[in-house]
């Protein structure tokens, strides 16, 4: 888990490094380098056992020039403001890299949810929410599911608001379930995403899986790495590695995905280690991010590749699914050896993308089919991945930063028409 303190200072180095190739005021870098809004509310929650127990919960509106603000609600004993903080920014910077019309957002509770019944969840959920209504709306700030939340608390959630505020309101909250209002093809839309990033990047590769195999080592077989993992073995990409936190499967001509998959879809989990099939070895974790594959891509959680083992990276190319799995010493280490690295706030853009969709089908009531969400998916990650590949050839730089450039060209114009920068103030 990200929870170092300086975790947002830390972010905050991104915005100065990408302002150098950005056509972008001082002054707007300066606002850009502290949230609009940061909230702090006591959530008192009555527990089964007839006891009093008052959470902390935290929501951060970091910009909002752009849109409504937009981001998850984590669950999690080391949820901090300097985190809330740090994952609210990036939010930011994630949806003006795709060209989505919000700004950016993130809450948090600091909870250790696997301690909760069902029932002090979800009054946890609802008193969450009522302490927070007064800050968010369709169009004010629109939150969604992050670590250890789910469609089924935005539920309740999005419930809780219709009772605050007396109609009901959809828009307010997204990854809702279908039958509330969620969108079909949410479900796969961050591993799919990351999917049509690397189909762009094997085009520009010139990569003819017909005539060489390529293979993929996937870190994380949760909602992002399963989705990916299936998809890229059905294109022809030979998968050779995945893993879970109980460790992984490893198998050089490639691993059985569907199988994996179907019993990921039963039981939840990764059949046992060592029962994959023929062939198939367990791997660990750290082993699976230094396997010689082609494409690294780690979907679990952040800080997995660090100073300490980014040396030993032997991946041409990683395409980050997960947030932040990339510390920013490794990820100078990393640029050094000339490794391509697809960055969180363009690779995992599918989610927010297809939370986009939900949020705009929620507010005209119309709904669309799952075929019209993976068009309409496909067409703007091709669209932005293809934006943010020109910047990193033309301007010489690594891929991150030019993530963050390609999201300061529609930040800066935005906040600069609405501020006073002297650019402005001179004509
Ligand atoms: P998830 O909880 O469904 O899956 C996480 C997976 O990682 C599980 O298989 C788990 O066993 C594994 N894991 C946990 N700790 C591990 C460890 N130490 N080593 C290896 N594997 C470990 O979560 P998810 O929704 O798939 O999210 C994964 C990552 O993608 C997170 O960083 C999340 O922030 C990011 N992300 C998710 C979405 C989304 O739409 N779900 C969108 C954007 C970014």
């Amino acid at each position: 888990m990200t929870n170092h303190p300086d975790v947002f200072s830390d972010a905050l180095k991104r915005l100065d490094t990408a302002a150098k190739y950005a056509d972008v005021h001082a002054e707007t870098v300066q606002r850009l380098s502290q949230p609009k809004q940061f909230l702090e509310v006591s959530i008192p929650v009555r527990m089964d056992n007839g006891s009093l127990q008052v959470f902390t919960g935290y929501r951060c509106k970091f910009d909002d020039t752009r849109g409504p603000a937009k981001g998850g609600i984590r669950y999690h004993p080391d949820v901090n403001p300097s985190e809330v903080k740090a994952l609210a920014f990036w939010m930011a910077f994630k949806c003006a890299c795709v060209g989505l019309p919000f700004g950016g957002g993130k809450g948090g509770v600091i909870v250790d949810p696997t301690k909760l019944s069902t029932a002090e969840l979800e009054r946890l959920s609802r008193g969450y929410m009522r302490a927070i209504a007064w800050a968010v709306g369709q169009d004010i700030d629109v939150p969604a599911p992050d670590v250890n939340t789910n469609p089924l608390i935005m539920a309740w959630m999005c419930d809780e608001y219709a009772i605050v505020k007396g109609h009901r309101e959809p828009g307010v909250i997204t990854g809702k379930p279908v039958a509330m209002g969620g969108s079909l093809g949410r479900e796969d839309a961050t591993g799919r995403g990351g999917f049509y990033c690397l189909k762009e990047l094997q085009t520009r590769m010139g990569w003819d899986l017909t005539k060489q195999k390529r293979t993929i080592a996937v870190q994380g077989f949760g909602n992002v790495g399963d989705h990916f993992a299936r998809l890229a073995a059905a294109d022809g990409w030979t998968v050779v590695a995945v893993s879970d936190s109980a460790g992984g499967h490893y198998n050089p001509n490639g691993l059985p995905i569907q199988k994996l998959a179907e019993n990921k879809t039963k039981t939840g989990l990764l059949p046992p280690i060592g029962t994959a099939g023929p062939g198939c070895t367990p791997i660990s974790n750290a082993a699976l991010l230094e396997l010689d594959v082609d494409v690294l891509v780690p979907a679990a959680i952040e800080n997995v590749i660090t100073e300490d083992n980014a040396s030993r990276i032997k991946a041409p190319i990683i395409i980050e699914l997960a947030n932040g799995p990339i510390t920013s010493q490794a990820d100078a280490i990393l640029t050094a050896k000339n490794i391509i690295i697809v960055p969180d706030i363009l690779a995992n853009a599918g989610g927010v993308t297809v939370s986009y969709f939900e949020w705009a089908q929620n507010k005209a009531g119309y709904y669309w089919t799952a075929e019209e969400v993976r068009e309409r998916l496909a067409l703007i990650m091709r669209r932005e991945f293809g934006a943010v590949y020109e910047i990193m050839v033309s301007k010489k730089i690594d891929m991150r930063t030019a993530a963050y450039a390609h999201a300061l060209q529609r930040l800066a114009p935005a906040l600069e028409s609405t501020g006073t920068a002297v650019r402005y103030a001179k004509e």
